[in-house]
């Protein structure tokens, strides 16, 4: 039974929102994990494992030359599985290795990464994973162990996808390490202009999701470095250009009941937030510290939404 709060205890009043719109939240490294619960997220749209393997300061290559993969995998599945715990029951989206290469330069190992003119163009995500299946193979393994152990709520998403084909390959891939790919939850990151004018046929080879990787779709559409303060002004969330790529594969998904996410940092703008919202997101995946303000972001415009359905109703 309920117990009375004691004299001078801070007692929280206000119920949970509850959205249509799942509101998750992105997690860079495992000890976030119960901060980003404690947001009342629903779920994780975008676990990264860049900072974990960074924190490990041993590339995955140095673990297969020195024959030390199975404490590669360990690491791997012990930090998942400290998020999985923090979110019981609620979906978690791991996305595998994206590292451009000068990022792992300075680990053990790093010697071995090839000098890049433009690592953002270069070989990163899902690009590396399938010319280095030994890579790949160490992070699959780690999957189908928490799979195993009936993680239901652990999904795979592969990151720098330009092609259908790049998801067929990494899936049979998965399919050869022994994973049950018909049975879990595998998707794409659209990051990639290229993503979003053939999210159909991505959606034909089976992917279960797609989530907006803005930050690079930004970048990638506009030939904006992200990184390059010349010229940061005009890297546009809002240009017309990237809105329309996102309005469209929004609509593609809809209409064949596929989720459709974003876990890039516009996700975390409430004004960008209320637009997805208006143009049929199925889920919003933003930074810790934002939840509060685009859950409620999303609770307004839904209910705008309806009252505004409502009101057209009556009308007629
Ligand atoms: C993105 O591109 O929006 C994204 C979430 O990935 P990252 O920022 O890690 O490139
Ligand atoms: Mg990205």
């Amino acid at each position: 039974s309920a117990q009375a709060p004691a004299a001078g205890q801070v007692v929280a009043v206000s119920a949970p929102i509850i959205t249509a719109t799942s509101v998750k939240v992105n997690v860079s490294i495992p000890e976030a994990a119960a901060r980003a619960a404690a947001t009342g997220a629903d779920g994780v749209g975008l676990l990264r494992i860049e900072h974990l393997i960074l924190g490990l300061n041993k590339t995955p290559g140095w673990y297969i030359t020195n024959n030390r993969e199975e404490e590669f995998v360990k690491e791997l599945h012990d930090g998942i599985k400290i998020v999985l715990d923090a979110f019981p029951g609620k979906p978690v989206w791991v996305r595998t290795l994206d590292a451009p290469t000068d990022e792992f330069r300075n680990m053990a190992g790093g010697e071995n990464e090839p000098h890049e003119h433009n690592p953002m163009l270069g070989w990163r995500g899902i690009r590396r994973d399938l010319q280095s299946p030994d890579q790949f193979r160490l992070q699959i393994e780690a999957f189908k162990r928490l799979w195993k152990e009936g993680y239901e709520n652990l999904g795979v998403m592969f990151p720098m996808v330009s092609h259908p084909d790049q998801f067929i390959v990494g899936k049979e891939m998965m399919r050869a390490c022994g994973v049950d790919v018909e049975n879990v939850t595998l998707g794409i990151m659209i990051e990639i202009p290229a993503s979003a004018l053939m999210i159909e046929d991505f959606i034909r080879a089976g992917i279960k999701f797609a989530s907006f990787g803005t930050n690079d779709l930004i970048q990638y559409t506009l030939a904006i470095d992200r990184n390059n303060e010349n010229v940061a002004d005009m890297y546009n969330p809002k240009h017309p250009a990237v809105l329309t790529l996102i309005h469209s594969a929004i609509q593609v998904c809809r209409a064949y009941n596929v989720e459709c996410s974003i876990c890039g940092q516009a996700g975390s703008d409430p004004k960008m937030a209320t637009w997805l919202v208006e143009h049929g997101i199925t889920s919003i995946s933003a930074n810790i510290d934002a939840i509060p303000k685009i859950r409620e972001a999303v609770a307004k415009t839904e209910k705008r939404i309806i009252l505004e359905a409502a009101r057209t109703k009556d009308a007629e």
